[in-house]
């Protein structure tokens, strides 16, 4: 191996380190990325200087935490990453042990010490316990091709090369110092088991390494629910996401994520389908299309609300209701697992609305107003993302693309159509102004019942029409302006459902 795989910022921050009398390497998920062939994500360096002196020879760097990593910014090399940055970030570790972790959650105290084989026998995996060393420039050679010198005190390479993640040590105590090892090296497997690539479904989990996480999944309870969420969302974003899933599952370790998956679990469902539900989340999973944490959420978790409401057995049981009642329970997961508000708000609205019905001819533009007013214009390719993902999981063999095309040109054309109180042709200071009405709650009524008149009818958009309309609504008290617009939303909302839930049973 030479040096030529090694970005130029990377070589800088090595040869600043050593001619300042330190040591300095490369390591882990870079290196077992480069033993792969792969791109690296990030770049990660190890060296014997104290952060502090990090600190001082890299003018840009910052502290990252307590646990002696500082991050060094420097121009932009990661070709696949937003253009317009203004750097890139590369992680400086001090050699460092990690004593007893007595809380599970995170070491007492982090100690520095001196040598590299020490700090390697901590990581987590042989594959991410190899550390590479870039020989010092040599007068005569390119600095293009420096030759490169290989650490590896835990023959990570053997395992890389049989594709085999085993832990650095006895699985046993690595899991009991600290349990979210566990879910990491679920999360790498799914990561590493890429479709397509070359040897890319080889890889699996040393046996051992498996039977230590059946043993200790309780731990995985302690583990703070931030930790755990970003290595499922790694999971759940990765190239093998059931996989990763399903070996969560048969590890235990599912249990302490998502408990409500496993009620799906040998739960069957009626004629519309030949998987069981917790079989069919997990292909709808596999088969999304996209690549969208929030959309790859609610393709998992779109059927959770299934076992809850089955009634009946056999091709005839059905699951009334369980699109509101998983997203109900959607939301209870996602805010267990501390996921930010804008996520949970977004795949709970997916899962509520993904049996929205949609059929060539059938379907009026103002219903397909009113699911837009509904989900949002902004989310509508999602929408139809988990449609596709629930078709394609359902063993369905295509996901009807003239329907879905047809929906499309129909979002398209109703898309200029007002859906939201901000399209309309009046506003609410047109009211005050022109109608001589007081602000106030009632404004905002009033705007609803036209907004909810509007969907039915786009022509009524004009601001002479809904001024006058507004003129007489003014007479009505807030409470009826309220219902007004509620039950033509709604109720009308109810209709389109009904018409779901007759003619497919809740499929
Ligand atoms: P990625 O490609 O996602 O960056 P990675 O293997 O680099 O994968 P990171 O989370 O970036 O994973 O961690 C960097 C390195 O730090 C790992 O390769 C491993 O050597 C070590 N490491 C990270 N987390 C742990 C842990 N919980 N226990 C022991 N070592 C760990
Ligand atoms: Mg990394």
């Amino acid at each position: 191996m030479n040096s030529s795989f090694i970005p130029t910022p990377v070589l800088g921050i090595l040869d600043t380190l050593k001619t300042s009398g330190y040591q300095a390497h490369i390591v882990g998920g870079c290196v077992r990325d480069l033993f792969l062939g792969r791109e690296p994500k990030d770049w990660d360096i190890t060296t014997d200087a104290k952060p502090e002196k990090v600190l001082t020879l890299f003018p840009d760097s910052f502290y990252e935490n307590d646990f002696g990593t500082v991050g060094v910014k420097v121009e932009p090399f990661h070709k696949d990453r937003r253009p317009d940055r203004e750097h890139d970030v590369i992680e400086v570790t001090t050699y460092r042990t990690e004593s007893s972790y007595s809380d599970r959650r995170r070491p007492d105290h982090v100690e520095f010490v001196t040598s590299l084989t020490e700090d390697l026998s901590r990581r987590d995996f042989t594959m991410n316990a190899v550390a590479l060393e870039v020989r010092n420039q040599d007068s005569s050679s390119e600095e293009k091709s420096r030759p490169v010198d290989i650490v590896d005190p835990f023959h990570g390479q053997d395992d890389i090369r049989d594709r085999l993640i085993r832990t650095v040590g006895n699985p046993e105590q690595r899991f009991g110092e600290d349990a979210l090892r566990m879910i990491r090296a679920i999360r790498l497997y799914a990561e590493l088991r890429e479709p397509g690539v070359e040897n890319g479904k080889g890889w699996e989990i040393d046996e051992s390494t498996v039977a230590a996480a059946k043993k200790h999944a309780g731990l995985l309870s302690h583990v703070s629910r931030e930790r755990v969420r970003d290595e499922f969302s790694k999971i759940i974003l990765s190239g093998s996401p059931s996989e990763g899933v399903e070996l969560l599952r048969t590890t235990g370790l599912l249990s302490d994520i998502v408990p409500e998956l496993e009620e799906g679990v040998g739960v069957g469902q009626n004629l519309h389908h030949t998987f069981t539900v917790y079989e069919h989340n997990l292909r709808a999973l596999e088969h999304c299309p996209s690549r969208k944490l929030e959309v790859r959420l609610a393709a998992l978790l779109h059927d959770i609300g299934k076992p809850k409401t089955k009634r009946g057995d056999g091709y005839r049981s059905t699951f009334y209701n369980h699109d509101h009642v998983g997203a109900r329970m959607t939301r209870a997961i996602l805010v267990r697992l501390r996921y930010p508000v804008a996520v949970i708000e977004n795949v709970t609205m997916l899962v509520d609305n993904h049996l929205f019905y949609y059929n060539v001819g059938e379907v009026t533009e103002a219903s397909v107003r009113r699911l837009i007013r509904r989900v949002g214009l902004e989310n509508m390719k999602d929408l139809m993302d988990v449609r596709i993902a629930d078709r394609l999981g359902s063993g369905v063999p295509k996901a009807k693309p003239y329907k879905l095309r047809h929906l499309e040109y129909m979002i398209d054309k109703v898309s200029k159509d007002p859906v939201s109180v901000k399209m309309l042709a009046v506003n609410g200071s047109d009211l005050i102004k022109e109608l001589a009405l007081a602000p106030g709650p009632k404004i905002g009524a009033i705007l609803d019942v036209l907004l909810s008149e509007v969907i039915e009818d786009p022509i009524q958009n004009t601001r002479e029409i809904l001024l006058g309309r507004a003129k007489d609504l003014s007479n009505e008290n807030l409470e009826t302006l309220r219902e007004r617009a509620k039950e033509v939303i709604e109720e009308k909302r109810d209709e389109d459902d009904k018409d779901i839930k007759n003619r497919h049973k809740v499929a």
